[in-house]
């Protein structure tokens, strides 16, 4: 769906009357659909706190010729604040950066590592280092900040302070957003530190340009696979993904295809034709099952067991809008909306755990909403069963068979067919609502259930991640 602000804002014309009206201009996000998740490249500029403990381990894992590190260069006064790159110097070419004159100095990436900080003083290097570098970050930068994952037994102080970052984190976050840059907090617990690849890779590309002031978790939990092949990380998955005849469903499938997976689409049999050509084009197969009726998620699993077997990637995208304020909504509306966007969820994972469907290291996506989070005027319906989702998703993380895991993305506004059914006042208010001041695009959706189901995520279990450019809905 067109955005004609967007593109004006973006034309000849536009550009010098935005600039005369001092309208605000939404900048331009870019994408890779063709490529899958890559490692970093080129320079990045690093910084920690003293003890602490991630940076290293993940700088260590990125291939040492292709990237070039930063380390400030802090004299005297906020030196003893920092922790130091240590060995790390031997094996990758590292740049000393003088930030306090860095007039000419520009990067794309940051990695600040925070996970050493104990005392309310030590969170001083966070701000010392943030306050010389801010202005030296490109267009479209990313901005990374680890912290820990506290357990019980941190003491209360240091999880305030960790948790206090997310602060820290929401607020640079909505600077940078004019300049489509983005930052975004990673909670790491202690021994998962080495687990952390595809979140950094994530989160320092463009797949991840729709995202900004969200925090991920990462937990210890059993190993990576040895080898992960970057260009096809899911190569001999089997993926269904439902609802995926269209929209943000459609675009899933195309992403999990691309990076290797064998897909298998569902949708209502009215769409089948449209499911038919896609999964022509990805090779994939199709199953016309309307997730509304009692009986789908028995009809699903014999055709499942009957056809292909074991399923590495389950994929909720399936959802449905019934709005109506709550004194007018009819029984229907409410069941509906129920049984499709919650219950069927619940029902399928049950029966493919309680029939060993799943394969040992399946991955789990529900789609939930940041109307589910925030609340929205004449969506009881849809805002309770996409917080439900979002409440299963953490309940469920902890019962799964160990090595599987299940995490929830909560979209904003996406350019879809159900964005288009919103009143065309509401529509622009949805769109500009956000820190890029536009919506975004079911890619971006994709490439984040992409990143879920990674071989290289096995410590994400149990996150919400919001893919909503930090659309002001919502905590
Ligand atoms: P969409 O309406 O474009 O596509 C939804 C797909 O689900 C359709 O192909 C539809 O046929 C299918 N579907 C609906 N009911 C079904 C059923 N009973 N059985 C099988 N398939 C069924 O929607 P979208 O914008 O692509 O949304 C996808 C998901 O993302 C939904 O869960 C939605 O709630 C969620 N979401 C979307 C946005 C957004 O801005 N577009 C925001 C937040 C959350």
């Amino acid at each position: 769906m067109s955005d004609l602000y967007l593109e004006f804002s973006h034309s000849q014309i536009g550009k010098s009357l935005f600039e005369s009206l001092n309208l605000p201009k939404p900048p331009a996000l870019y994408r890779s659909p063709n490529q899958s998740l890559q490692l970093p490249q080129g320079r990045i500029l690093v910084a920690s706190t003293k003890n602490s403990f991630a940076l290293k381990p993940i700088l260590a894992a990125f291939k040492n010729e292709s990237i070039t590190l930063c380390s400030p260069n802090f004299k005297q006064d906020s030196g003893s604040q920092f922790g130091t790159l240590g060995k790390l110097g031997s094996s990758h070419q590292v740049e000393s950066i003088n930030i306090k004159n860095n007039s000419n100095q520009r990067f794309k990436f940051l990695i600040f590592d925070a996970t050493g900080i104990a005392e309310t003083q030590d969170l001083k290097a966070v701000y010392t280092f943030f306050h010389h570098v801010a202005k030296t970050i490109k267009k479209c930068g990313r901005v990374l900040i680890l912290c820990k994952a506290c357990t019980q037994e941190d003491s209360i102080l240091s999880a305030s302070l960790h948790d206090g970052l997310e602060g820290f984190c929401k607020s640079f976050a909505k600077e940078l957003g004019k300049k489509g840059s983005s930052c975004n907090l990673v909670k790491v617990e202690k021994g998962a530190e080495r687990q952390l690849l595809s979140t950094c890779a994530f989160f320092l590309s463009e797949k991840s340009c729709f995202i900004t002031g969200q925090t991920i978790e990462a937990r210890k939990r059993s190993a990576l696979p040895r080898k992960i092949d970057w260009d096809k990380p899911l190569a001999g998955k089997v993926a269904l993904v439902t609802g995926a005849a269209q929209g943000i469903g459609a675009e899933t499938a195309r992403v999990l295809s691309r990076d290797g997976a064998t897909v298998i689409g569902l949708d209502i049999p009215a769409n089948k034709t449209k499911l038919d050509q896609l999964m022509q084009q990805i090779s994939g197969h199709s199953i016309g099952l309307d997730l509304g009726t009692d009986t789908a998620p028995q009809e699903l699993l014999t055709t499942l067991a009957s056809q292909l077997g074991l399923i590495d990637i389950i994929i909720h995208n399936a959802g449905i809008t019934r709005d109506k304020t709550l004194a007018n909504m009819p029984d229907h509306f409410w069941d509906q909306v129920m049984r499709i966007n919650f219950e069927a969820v619940v029902n399928i994972n049950q029966a493919l755990i309680d029939k060993k469907l799943l394969s040992e290291r399946a991955r789990i996506v529900c789609i939930s909403s940041i109307s589910g989070i925030a609340g929205n005027f004449g969506q009881t319906n849809y805002a309770c069963s996409k917080s439900a989702i979002a409440a299963y998703v953490k309940h469920q993380a902890k019962a799964l068979p160990p090595g599987t895991s299940i995490n929830a993305i909560a979209p904003g506004f996406i350019e879809t067919d159900m964005t288009k059914q919103i009143p065309a006042m509401t529509r622009q208010l949805g769109r500009r609502t956000n820190s890029f001041s536009q919506g975004g695009e079911p890619l971006d959706v994709a490439e984040a259930i992409s990143y879920f189901c990674h071989p290289a995520s096995q410590a994400l279990n149990g996150n919400l991640l919001r893919v909503c450019g930090q659309n002001i809905m919502g905590k």
